[in-house]
């Protein structure tokens, strides 16, 4: 079933687990991602991020595509479709109107007041059609070129103000994470995590969860995280696959073989991190 997950996440919380979001691509990622967190029994979050919804063609064929897949499927797991880093209030309002039930605003490169400003917009529009909003303070790090960039991370009194002016339905707070496959060690400030989680009292999501240990990922949960964003980790793990089948397989030409000669890993990829929680 689509839900907003608002709910979900609160109890998550309440519990101290994670729900995991796991960004999609195509047809086949949204399908098998369905089809591994059905069988394991977990609500799930689909993210989709802008450039994802271009490269499916838009927000309309993202939302049926998901809400075929859930109907042929038999799906019986709550699904959160969400706009993943939404730059505007526009892209916030289309995913919004096409059935999307979640949506990120992502503000967190403005001024402070100008975050507040569009994040308030996005959650009273949101808020009208039953559509949850994630939204972020501080500055996540970011990987290029093997590179990174390290972000300035929030503090307790910005994501007081903000929550309270705002509204919003979770929080992203830039805790020392890096987006990006970053497999060196990181500063976590898990005692930064704790201070926010005990200050507010909506769920707080780590941006970044890819190239870290799964000790490291519990170790944030039980500090007072509780949705954790997933991409590259799932990137690397299928490419890997689709790498090493096509040069296995030299004659092999049929799409649906290569693409899901990547699906395995993936699959797997997705049991080792909802361990966490058991
Ligand atoms: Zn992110």
């Amino acid at each position: 079933m689509l839900v907003n997950g608002k709910e979900i996440l609160i109890e998550a919380k309440r519990q101290n687990k994670a729900i995991f979001h796991f960004n999609i691509n195509n047809l086949e990622w949204t399908k098998y991602i369905l089809l591994e967190c059905n069988k394991l029994n977990i609500s799930v979050i689909l993210g989709v991020s802008e450039s994802a919804v271009n490269y499916m063609g838009g927000y309309n064929t993202v939302v049926n595509l998901v809400k075929g897949l859930i109907k042929d499927l038999d799906i019986k797991i709550n699904v959160i479709l969400h706009l993943d880093h939404g730059k505007s209030f526009e892209s916030c309002k289309n995913a919004i109107d096409a059935g999307f039930t979640s949506v990120m605003i992502d503000g967190s490169l403005k001024e402070l007041e100008e975050n507040i400003r569009i994040t308030k917009q996005v959650v009273e529009y949101a808020h009208m059609k039953e559509v949850t909003v994630e939204a972020e303070l501080g500055a996540m790090g970011e990987l290029k070129d093997d590179q990174v960039s390290f972000g300035k991370l929030t503090n307790v009194s910005d994501c007081l103000e903000f929550v309270n002016k705002t509204k919003i339905d979770s929080l992203a707070a830039s805790v020392g994470t890096v987006h990006g496959k970053y497999t060196k060690e990181l500063n976590i400030d898990y005692n930064l995590i704790k201070d926010i989680a005990d200050s507010i009292d909506i769920p707080l999501v780590l941006h970044g969860g890819s190239g870290l240990s799964n000790d490291i990922l519990k170790k944030c949960v039980l500090s007072g995280i509780t949705k954790i964003n997933v991409n590259s980790d799932l990137q690397d793990a299928w490419s890997k696959g689709v790498r090493k089948f096509l040069e296995e397989n030299k004659s092999v030409i049929d799409p649906r073989k290569i693409i899901l000669s990547g699906i395995n890993n993936l699959t797997k990829e997705i049991d080792n991190k909802i361990n966490i929680n058991n």
